[in-house]
């Protein structure tokens, strides 16, 4: 018989054996923040073994490498321009709002893609999510059948032991694909820096569970289950003599236009994006913006870029004209951050600067499961590329809406019979 009866003979018994084309469950985790390096510096036992047991690469942040902006790449397969969460704090000039982590249950403008449960159940393919940046947002994507909302008291533990318990349901009920967040790793990393004992222990923690996690997988649940875990970026510690006060980047004059808002800022500790309103300024005002901005920067050692619109370095996938991308951005140079004196956050170390010469940023891929080739090998990749891998593991059509592609990590995919899902 030809290999092409074979795949198709296969192919029509696996689709009356189950009602759905589901070839078998896909589990999403995201560990905030941790970072590539840890895998080498912690040695966690449990996540290692993982990797060892199937792919392990390094996986490259979209900009800029916040939480927001990353986790919504990794679930809806675009660049943050075309998912609309650009940052964890923007602006919407129409709008005239601020954006800020997790508005989208409010309002059903701020996200602009589709998050990949949201696809999954459109697919019939029910989904569950225990926490994930914007899967509370509201709008025409449907929410996950299962979704626990955001809240910063439920333990990690709860959220493994979860999961088990989707699993377990009947068939008909069980969720096919599920995604949870944990943020003890971020959270340690910002407080104490990525060289503490303190994020060490975080790491060992996390790794505990994880390892807790798998054991009960392999001992309670029976059929088969492709596990991708992944992080948004990595972590670096903060240099005390590169911090700049935001009072230091404007002037007299931007501070005034700042206090009537005929400038918005949306600041962060790596970047602060500007939004010019054209009905309170002219083009001559605009442009003596700029220069006073870079007269400043000057001033403060160029400790920080200075941006404008449409002249945004390529890989920032910026260059787009929407409302929501500022006119103006200023970049802090890595491993400095924007001090704002009137909250003065003590943090020991952050990220969110641009990714690109900066390994310390490098964040996590690892995924094994029956249908992930053992010990392939993988050069460092963009996020977007992880909802191609999860749409063939899970048997669903691919998207041509998005700007992952599906040849990036097709070559961890057994292809026993490729069919053309
Ligand atoms: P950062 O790591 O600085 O980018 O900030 C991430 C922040 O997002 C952390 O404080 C998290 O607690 C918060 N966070 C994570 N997931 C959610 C969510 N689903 N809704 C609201 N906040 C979240
Ligand atoms: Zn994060
Ligand atoms: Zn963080």
């Amino acid at each position: 018989m030809s290999r092409f009866l074979v795949c198709l003979l296969i192919l029509i018994m696996t689709s009356t054996a189950h009602s759905k084309p589901v070839k078998s469950t896909v589990i999403l985790l995201s560990i905030d923040g941790f970072a590539y390096d840890y895998l080498t510096k912690f040695k966690p036992k449990h996540i290692l073994n993982f990797g060892k047991s199937g792919v392990k690469a390094k996986l490259l942040s979209v900009y800029p490498s916040k939480t927001f902006p990353n986790h919504l790449s990794i679930i809806t397969g675009v660049y943050p321009a075309k998912h609309g969460i650009i940052h964890n704090r923007f602006y919407h000039p129409g709008l005239k709002e601020k954006y800020s982590l997790g508005a989208g249950k409010n309002n059903s403008l701020w996200l602009t893609a589709k998050p990949f449960w949201s696809f999954a159940e459109e697919n019939n393919i029910l989904s569950a999510v225990y926490f994930w940046p914007e899967s509370e947002a509201i709008g025409k994507n449907k929410q996950a059948s299962f979704n626990i909302a955001y809240n910063r008291t439920d333990s990690e533990k709860a959220r493994f032991d979860q999961i088990i318990n989707w699993l377990k349901l009947p068939t008909s009920q069980a969720p096919h694909f599920i995604a949870s967040y944990f943020s003890s790793v971020d959270a340690m990393g910002h407080k104490f820096g990525p060289n503490s004992v303190e994020l060490k222990n975080a790491v060992a923690d996390i790794d505990k569970l994880f390892g807790y996690f798998i054991s009960r997988l392999k001992k309670e649940i029976t059929f088969d289950v492709n596990i991708i875990l992944v992080s948004d970026h990595g972590m670096m510690q903060i240099n005390e003599s590169s911090k700049v006060d935001l009072a230091k980047v404007f002037n007299e004059q931007l501070t005034q236009w700042i206090s009537d808002n005929s400038i918005v800022v949306a600041q962060s500790s790596t970047q602060l994006f500007l939004y010019l309103d054209d009905s309170k300024l002219s083009k001559d005002q605009k442009n003596s913006i700029f220069k006073s901005l870079i007269k400043q920067k000057k001033e403060n050692q160029s400790l920080y870029s200075v941006y404008r619109k449409n002249q945004y370095p390529e890989h920032w996938q910026l260059n787009k004209d929407l409302a929501i991308i500022p006119d103006i951005i200023i970049e802090i140079a890595p491993n400095g951050y924007f001090n704002n004196t009137k909250t003065s956050i003590t943090s020991a170390a952050t990220h969110g600067y641009d990714v690109i010469n900066q390994p310390a940023l490098t964040a996590i891929f690892l995924a094994s499961g029956p249908d992930i080739i053992k010990g392939r090998k993988l050069n460092a990749f963009e996020n977007i590329h992880i909802v191609p891998l999860m749409s063939q593991l899970l048997g669903l059509p691919q998207r041509q809406d998005i700007d992952g592609k599906r040849s990036v990590l097709q070559p961890i995919i057994k292809t026993n019979c490729i069919t053309s899902k």
